[in-house]
């Protein structure tokens, strides 16, 4: 931050994203405009908000200015508009940070969206709504006082540099002062008619009195004594002819104008009125002021309760996701909590989960009282209630969503990791909340399903509900866990969402059926005859050796060797305890480097090697087992399929190097490349130290 003393005025630098983004509003073209309004007015009725809060504990605060208004004045002379409200204000420090030398986490988020094709009406989301005055304005003085300091005045031509100033001019008392030297083509915000339009449009239930200084002019008819009397004191008397003094003698019309406060919105709160005497429109516009949005909400919920506890709420769910939905260092809740139509603070986190922070609202009660604070809230039983039913009709909301399909996708789409974190959260609702999911399934083609839609085609006898999680919907859909399922006709549902892995951990089973993973142990599947169940046990027997050998040859990497019940192609896989982690969840536990590593241990995957015994390179590793066990190359062969599991099961390798190591040396056998030329470059290779008995892996291939 660059600081020069000049005489009274100090000299800041622009911060370098903000710089940028002035030179984007400034230079680029843009059609839409108009909304510099719209976010000034935004921006001054949040002020207004927090003064009236503060003066609810503290009613001394309103001193410096009693009135809470909002007043625009176009003045064409000068060509500037002037937006005055009696908010909050800024002190020195505030104007110097907020306007200017401290970015927004949205600064850069906007400009990326602006050059990806946005529309610069989308600036209020992203918390940088004030810059938008340079679309309309080549400069732009802002004149402020806070109750905790003197009054202010910033000043910028953008250009890389702002200053601020002392003021000891005219007094605002509190509140502040935009005022924007209009560019010469866009003088069209002066006309009374563009901005009162503008007001109704964008800004109509801001709850605070916005008015307009507009001019009056009204004909009065005067009489030529009166005139002549006037024009006598004015020492402006001429000679006029008789005759003509006669014809127009007392029908003169004189053009009187006057200035006035013109009030331009109406106030009322909307959701005092009746639900159905609301439009679409309506609803839509207020949604709009409510949160910025440039776009008209996906659905709305307006509904009062009434009886023991009594109060209003109007609830919206969005198009879209906000650009830092799950942005950890901002709380997003964005409940507006009124009583008794009084504003008394955005925000209010006791009045909806956090897996529901994006729902947007207000909430009118006429229990609590007015002056209560942040900290009263948090243990207020009222708000609990109030709570619950906000809830509860969120669950409906979204219940009417789902019945039309086109507008649930987008739903689901923006909200479903919200959903899942409800499961996770909220088990109260787990039930209401599973009847939203949906999935794609080994049967859902390109569609989806939801749980009870599996459940309607679950085969007969079926107890279970099967799915299995991983990276990507191709990542599992060719998985060999699932072989035998798809084999025998069961569906499994794909759940390859990283927050699917903590979801399906709470909700355990749907209409009480068990959810159980594809990938992990204990998987039954019921139908099988006295004829399979036997020829199973005698596989199983003959197979014992062999997963003998193959647990001593692995140790550790596996906690056991069993064959397999689930597996029809593939020689194994690798299942994970039911209670642990899956190779799914250990992926996302490592990408999360997770911070205690006792935890990791004693939750990461205990592996359990499951091999299949209809499968041709198993029943040859058995023969050469039976023959001897000590067999050089079943080692390396057992350490290969094992990496090989670790893959296509969705694990990672430690160690890809030894991998690669032993693939090459696969290839080269296949080739036959005479290992002795090319041995030089290897025999550092640690796991392959033994392996000098290539002729038996041949024959493998
Ligand atoms: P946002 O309003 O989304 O936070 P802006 O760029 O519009 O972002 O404004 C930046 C900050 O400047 C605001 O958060 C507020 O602290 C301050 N500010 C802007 N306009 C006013 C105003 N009229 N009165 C008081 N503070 C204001």
């Amino acid at each position: 931050m660059a600081e020069v003393q000049m005489g009274d005025a100090e000299t800041f630098a622009f911060q370098a994203e903000i710089n940028q983004l002035l030179s984007l509003i400034i230079n680029t073209f843009y059609s839409n405009k108009e909304i510099f309004l719209r976010e000034l007015i935004s921006n001054s009725s949040d002020a207004l908000d927090k003064i009236r809060f503060e003066s609810l504990t503290d009613k001394s605060k309103l001193d410096g200015q009693p009135e809470l208004f909002i007043r625009i004045i176009p003045d064409k002379v000068n060509k500037t508009l002037t937006i005055i409200d009696s908010g909050i204000g800024m002190t020195k420090a505030d104007l110097v940070n907020n306007l200017g030398t401290i970015a927004r986490s949205g600064t850069k988020e906007f400009m990326e969206a602006l050059q990806a094709g946005a529309d610069v009406s989308m600036i209020g989301q992203f918390g940088v709504g004030f810059y938008s005055a340079y679309l309309v304005a080549e400069k732009v003085i802002v004149t402020t006082k806070h109750n905790d300091d003197e009054q202010y005045i910033w000043e910028s031509q953008a250009g890389g540099s702002f200053t601020v100033t002392r003021d000891s001019g005219e007094q605002l008392g509190r509140g502040t002062k935009i005022t924007l030297y209009l560019k010469e083509d866009q003088l069209e915000y002066l006309e009374e008619r563009r901005i009162k339009d503008l007001v109704k449009k964008h800004s109509e239930f801001i709850s605070y009195p916005i008015s307009l200084w507009v001019e009056k002019t009204t004909e009065k008819e005067v009489s030529d004594d009166e005139e002549e009397e006037t024009k006598k004191e004015e020492g402006d008397v001429e000679d006029v002819d008789e005759e003509k003094e006669t014809e127009s003698k007392k029908k003169k019309k004189v053009k009187e104008v006057s200035y006035d406060w013109e009030l331009t919105n109406k106030q009322k709160p909307i959701w005092l009125r009746k639900p159905e005497e609301i439009t679409k429109e309506e609803y839509a516009s207020f949604y709009k002021s409510l949160t910025n949005d440039w776009e008209d909400h996906l659905s709305v919920k307006h509904f009062s309760v009434e009886g023991q506890l009594e109060f209003k709420a109007i609830l919206f769910v969005p198009k879209r996701a906000p650009f830092d939905l799950f942005d950890t260092r901002k709380k997003m809740n964005n409940i507006k909590l009124y009583v008794r139509r009084v504003f008394i603070m955005d925000n209010c986190e006791e009045l909806m989960p956090e897996y529901l922070g994006f729902v947007k609202g207000v909430v009118d009660s006429d229990d609590l009282p007015l002056n209560i604070s942040r900290e009263m809230l948090q243990q207020n039983k009222i708000l609990k209630v109030i709570r619950k039913n906000l809830v509860k009709k969120c669950m409906e909301m979204f219940a009417e969503i789902a019945e039309n399909k086109e507008d649930y996708s987008k739903f689901y789409e923006a909200f479903s990791k919200n959903l899942k974190l409800g499961i996770h959260e909220d088990s109260q609702n787990r039930t209401k909340l599973a009847d939203l999911l949906r999935y794609h399934s080994t049967k859902s083609g390109d569609d989806t399903t939801s749980l009870k839609d599996y459940v309607t085609r679950m085969k007969e006898g079926q107890k279970d509900i099967f799915y299995i999680t991983g990276e990507s919907k191709k990542a599992v859909e060719n998985s060999p866990f699932l072989e035998r399922l798809k084999k025998k006709g069961y569906e499994v549902l794909y759940m390859v969402d990283a927050i699917d892995e903590y979801a399906v951990g709470q909700l355990k089973e749907y209409d009480g059926k068990k959810l159980v993973s594809a990938t992990k142990e204990g998987l039954k599947l019921e139908d099988e005859t006295e004829e399979e169940k036997k020829k199973k046990e005698e596989k199983n027997k003959s197979f014992e050796n062999l997963c003998k050998t193959v647990k001593d040859i692995l140790g550790d990497k596996v906690e056991k060797v069993v064959v397999s019940d689930r597996i029809v192609d593939s020689p194994c896989c690798l299942v994970t305890g039911e209670y642990g982690w899956t190779a799914n969840m250990e992926r996302i536990m490592k990408a999360q480097a997770l911070r205690d590593n006792s935890m990791g241990s004693y939750m990461s995957s205990k592996k359990t090697m499951e091999i299949n015994p209809d499968n041709g390179i198993m029943e040859e590793l058995r023969k050469r087992a039976e023959v001897d066990k000590n067999d050089k190359s079943i080692k390396d062969l057992v350490l290969l399929l094992f990496e090989t599991a670790l893959l296509n099961s969705g694990f990672s390798l430690d160690d890809p190097n030894t991998f690669a190591t032993r693939i090459h040396r696969m290839l080269k056998l296949g080739l036959s490349i005479d290992e002795e030329e090319t041995v030089g470059d290897e025999t550092d290779m640690p796991a392959l130290e033994e392996d000098n008995e290539e002729s038996k892996m041949e024959e493998v291939d």
